[in-house]
């Protein structure tokens, strides 16, 4: 779909009317600019946090891309890891990409031995699952719920789902080549996950699909 056809049919002004969910975008390290202006396109209000008096304002969080172990380090020097757990424990919905994805995870292999991650999401992830050799690399996605063309997903030093627990839908999947099945998007309850970065190609449904969630809540 081309782009410019799908912003447009992001910001009817009924959608941005009466009182736009407040979203908040994790903002300690990562591509945070990305989702603002995806968030803002999708007729919510995006919401700076770094501090927990900012998480208590919003209705839901954005986790960006970036480096997880970074952020995990900066989660505890700006004392948001516990404050987040529970938020998370109280069913606030949720928004990783990446690196978010990781930090949701409720296991994480191949990273640092002190990061912290927040068990957003019954998931085992791997990080940097994709190897040196596909560090970066781009493909067409179906999405389980997005039913009007496939995605195009970018990978950027991407994790991905190694197990997905009972719970946990799994929305999709690498459709060919070496690392075809394997998992890439997931949802449990309202809390959702991609491998790859939504926020970066201008196709904005996934964005759409979470701010959905937050509303019908
Ligand atoms: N490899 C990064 C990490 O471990 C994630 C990469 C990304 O967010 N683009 O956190």
């Amino acid at each position: 779909m081309a782009r410019d056809s799908v912003i447009a049919e992001q910001t009817p002004q009924a959608r941005a009317a009466a009182s736009p969910p407040r979203i908040g975008v994790l903002g300690l390290q990562g591509d945070v600019r990305e989702h603002f202006a995806a968030l803002e396109h999708c007729g919510a209000e995006p919401v700076n946090v770094r501090r927990a008096s900012e998480l208590d304002a919003v209705d839901a969080l954005v986790l960006p891309g970036g480096e997880s172990t970074a952020i995990s380090k900066l989660l505890e020097v700006f004392e948001l890891l516990e404050p987040l757990r529970a938020r998370l424990r109280e069913g606030m919905p949720a928004f990783g990409s990446c690196a978010g994805m990781i930090l949701l995870a409720s296991e994480v292999l191949d990273t640092r031995p002190d990061a912290q991650h927040l068990f957003g999401i019954d998931m085992t992830v791997r990080r940097n699952a994709f190897g040196r050799q596909v560090d970066s690399f781009e493909t067409d996605l179906r999405f389980t719920g997005l039913d009007d063309g496939p995605v195009r997903a970018v990978f950027i030093r991407a994790p991905w789902v190694e197990r997905a627990g009972d719970g946990v839908e799994v929305l999709a999947t690498v459709p060919d080549g070496p690392f075809a099945g394997r998992i890439v998007a997931v949802r449990q309850g309202t809390v959702l996950a991609t491998s790859f970065h939504p926020e970066v190609t201008g196709d904005l449904r996934v964005h759409r699909m979470f701010v959905d969630m937050v509303r019908d809540l």
